[in-house]
């Protein structure tokens, strides 16, 4: 029988945790022992007690806590200084962002530890209830429509009054991803004119069914990977897409970033020149702020003035709603957990021929495990 420890967070203004009382007595009906860390739930107002109530038990002590745990759940990875008070053969489930943290995947696989990055599990059908990528990009869809609205000097709705006809407010959304379909959704739900972009060309027919427009621009080839991920732009490319959208954007009161690419720096796709041919007081949402950003002049967990118009790129987005982002993560972990139980020896079964384990699992007992990663650090050491 293994012990499953649950973490609190403690990176800075975060405010989700990784359970919710009601996963607690999922899991102690498959007969898991869980441990929570004390105050795990604060921030979303759950008390130890409804933890407890519900079946695990609770530690005040981290150090004490950490060192009795098999496997560790949470959403940001543990620090070093964290792992080094769990047993070597411990195994931790979490966001890892594993194309940039190569030191501290490097010293997982030295000493043995295992770690499972929840962002590298593969976007299939059998997957659709682990993917914790989804389920957080979908919230920060909905988050940053809310947060260009409050920051917005206009409403998004059209309204015809007495004092008045106000146009609805128009909205740009560049990236159709689970990301911005969501701030899509959310925005024509609130009366806004939405219009899209994305170099997939295969989401033209999901925007138009939410009701917003397609912008087309022909950028030539583009494609996608077998995942589904958008491929890289050449700079050519860029460059005609930073121009064709430039109309559009200027036109905007509010513009929405989302645009990624899995494992790379994400495109830059809106100058400052382009910024300033907006009205005074419009707003820009940068998804990507804190990993570069679409937009020149975003700046990581805060809001910019640039040319005259708000860009806001605050970033953890989903921790914003963080009762209903911890719900859908912790839903998510269970999931996760109940593919992989073992009930004879109440434990997960780290099953190494499984396919979501090939690609998830990031070190294993001294081993480098995921193939993408495997390859980039080995090319590294090279
Ligand atoms: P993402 O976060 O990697 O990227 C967001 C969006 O940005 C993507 O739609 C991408 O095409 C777009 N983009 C990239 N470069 C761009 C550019 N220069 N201009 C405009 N847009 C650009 O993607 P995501 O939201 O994680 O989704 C990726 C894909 O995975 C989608 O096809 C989605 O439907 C699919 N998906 C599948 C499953 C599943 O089957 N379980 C689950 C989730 C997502």
């Amino acid at each position: 029988m293994s012990t499953i420890v649950f973490v609190r967070e403690q990176v800075e203004n975060e405010r989700r945790c990784s359970l919710l009382p009601i996963n607690v007595k999922a899991y102690t009906k498959l007969g898991a022992t869980i441990l929570i860390e004390s105050g795990i739930g604060e921030t979303v107002n759950i008390q130890d007690s409804d933890y407890a109530e519900a079946g695990a038990t609770v530690e005040a002590d981290r150090e004490a806590l950490l060192a009795k745990a098999d496997f560790v759940m949470s959403i940001h990875p543990l620090t070093k200084a964290d792992l080094e008070k769990t047993k070597t053969s411990v195994c931790c489930i979490s966001f890892l962002d594993p194309f940039n943290a190569h030191d501290h995947i490097k010293w997982l696989q030295k000493t043995g530890r295992s770690a499972l990055s929840v962002e590298m599990i593969p976007r299939s059908s059998r997957c659709q209830k682990m993917d914790a990528l989804s389920s957080q990009a979908s919230l920060a869809g909905y988050v940053m429509v809310a947060k260009a609205m409050s920051t917005l000097p206009r409403v998004f709705p059209m309204m015809m009054t007495p004092a008045g006809t106000l146009k609805p407010a128009k909205v740009f959304v560049i990236g159709a991803g689970v990301a911005g379909l969501q701030a899509i959704a959310t925005a024509k739900r609130l009366g806004a004119s939405v219009t899209a972009y994305d170099t997939r060309e295969v989401v033209a027919e999901q925007v138009r069914s939410l009701g917003a427009k397609f912008l087309a621009i022909d950028i030539g080839e583009t494609g996608q990977t077998e995942q589904g991920y958008a491929k890289a732009l050449t700079p050519e490319q860029i460059e005609i897409q930073q121009q064709a959208q430039a109309a559009c954007i200027a036109d905007s009161d509010v513009v929405i970033t989302t645009a990624q690419l899995f494992g790379r720096k994400p495109p830059l796709l809106i100058k400052k020149d382009v910024i300033a041919k907006m009205k005074p007081g419009s707003v820009i949402v940068d998804m990507a702020a804190e990993n570069g950003g679409n937009v020149e002049g975003s700046v990581a967990g805060s809001i910019a003035n640039v040319e005259g118009v708000n860009v806001i790129g605050t970033g953890n987005w989903a921790s914003e709603v963080a009762l209903d982002a911890s719900q859908m993560y912790a839903n998510n972990l269970q999931a996760l957990l109940l593919e992989f139980w073992d009930s004879e020896n109440k434990t997960i079964q780290l099953n190494l021929e499984d396919d979501i384990l090939q690609t998830a699992l990031i070190t294993h007992a001294g081993e480098l495990i995921n193939p993408t990663i495997k390859a980039l650090l080995t090319e590294e050491k090279a």
